[in-house]
């Protein structure tokens, strides 16, 4: 009789998980302070006092700048719109060329065609997931203009190797800091070393606000130019007397009075959270790293800090005997989802399809690749990043049993879950239908 609840058997546990949930009575007092005031957001698209918001936003962006050890923090509607801020604050232009990660969330990848720019893939290092500075170097060309870097799952990337390259080439580097607040790179946080970090304050994230972003910098020009583009820059250029338009075409991508209230009381928090989740990846570390099949990373060194927006684990077949896939759908049917998310499981095989896959490139279907505009030669064939290919197909698997308010109890019911599917492969692998 089967035992694998994929099988028929009886799940380890049916109890949904705890939720992850970060509101409570802060933000409600701080958005019903707001409400009562009755001003819930004062940006004027105008050059005037309130061209850079009201009293909550500032005091937001002042809160974020001293967490993250900047000069300016520029609050934004999303980290997709503030990733577009920061390509257009660099001054992208039709034919340049942006170096990003294939192996992250399709938007940080999207930017540079927003303003004509080629996204170019470099492969990913399969220790951290992070941009491999060995392939970024590799892709550079004489139309090169950026590297947009993803911290991605939380890991810092190689960033003193990346500095290099872009330093050598003149380059931009943009930081994509949306799965690592107060993730840290040799004692620095992230987003304060490349020239624009950019974080997401969307409801997935580490803490949010429902949607939201920050942009933060140490330079002033490019904090003064995004601060154009997310408010209107047309109407500011003349009166300001300035003389360089390069994409000074303004959107509305201001956040609100309302969301910046939230956001105040949930960077209070963001330590604490930080601070249960490493202590809840320590548990499951010493637990998950005794199966021969499972490579988890190993503890951070030099002062860096990896956040864990997810747990990557890399699974060789080999040794267990079975593929990734099987495993991990014999793993799911073992335990539930959360409450607050009860339909999307807390554990995938690999992450997003590597991004050049994407029918968008595949058919290079936007404006940047007219050939008037780029005179360059793209690839995105598969088969161009193959780490990312073999570690999303083939090896890795990531889950979120990490979350803070997951108590021991819930972590060992995984961890059982885990060692039933081990003890109980023969199942799987006899099956040859599935
Ligand atoms: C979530 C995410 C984004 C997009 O953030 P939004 O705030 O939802 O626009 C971009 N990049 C990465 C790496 C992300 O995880």
């Amino acid at each position: 009789m089967a035992k694998l609840a994929i099988n028929g058997g009886n799940p380890v546990r049916t109890k949904l998980f705890p939720a992850y949930n970060t509101i409570g009575e802060e933000e409600k007092k701080a958005v019903m302070k707001v409400l009562d005031s009755g001003n819930l957001s004062q940006f004027l698209g105008a050059w005037t006092h309130d061209f850079l918001g009201g009293p909550t936003v500032r005091k937001f962006e002042d809160d974020w700048s001293k967490m993250i050890g900047v000069n300016h923090s520029i609050s934004v509607n999303s980290n997709t719109s503030g990733l577009f801020t920061a390509i257009g604050a660099i001054g992208i232009q039709p034919g340049d060329e942006v170096i990003v990660s294939p192996y992250t969330m399709s938007a940080s990848a999207i930017a540079p065609l927003v303003y004509g720019g080629i996204p170019v893939f470099a492969d990913i290092d399969p220790k951290t997931f992070c941009m491999d500075p060995i392939s970024i170097a590799s892709k550079i060309t004489e139309r090169t203009k950026a590297i947009l870097v993803v911290h991605i799952f939380g890991h810092p990337a190689d960033m003193d190797a990346i500095m290099a390259i872009a330093q050598k080439h003149n380059l931009y580097v943009i930081e994509d800091c949306a799965q690592a607040p107060l993730g840290k790179y040799k004692g620095k946080s992230v987003g304060s070393i490349g020239d624009l970090g950019v974080f997401s304050l969307n409801y997935h994230k580490h803490i949010h606000t429902g949607e939201g972003g920050v942009i933060t910098t140490n330079n002033s020009i490019l904090a003064d130019r995004c601060q154009m583009i997310r408010n209107h820059a047309e109407n500011v250029t003349a009166p300001r007397q300035i003389e360089d338009l390069t994409n000074l075409i303004g959107y509305n991508y201001r956040m609100t009075e309302i969301e910046c209230a939230i956001g105040i009381e949930q960077i209070k928090k963001l330590p604490s959270l930080i601070n249960q989740r490493l202590d809840n990846v320590a548990f499951l570390d010493e637990k998950l790293s005794v199966f021969p099949a499972f490579d988890i990373l190993p503890p951070m060194q030099d002062n860096s800090v990896n956040t864990y927006y997810v747990y990557p684990i890399k699974f060789n077949k080999e040794i267990a005997g079975i593929s990734r896939n099987k495993f991990v759908e014999a793993l799911k049917a073992e335990l539930p989802c959360a409450v607050l998310r009860e339909t999307a499981p807390l554990i995938g095989a690999g992450y997003v399809k590597p991004i050049y896959l994407q029918p968008i490139y595949q058919k290079q279907a936007a404006w940047a690749f007219n050939p008037a505009l780029y005179s360059g030669s793209v690839s995105y064939e598969k088969g161009i990043c193959p780490v990312t290919e073999n570690m999303h197909f083939e090896v890795l698997f990531t889950h979120e049993y990490m979350r803070p308010g997951m108590q021991p109890d819930d972590m060992m019911d995984v961890v059982n879950a885990v060692e039933k599917v081990f003890e109980n492969i023969n199942e799987l692998v006899d099956d040859s239908k599935s």
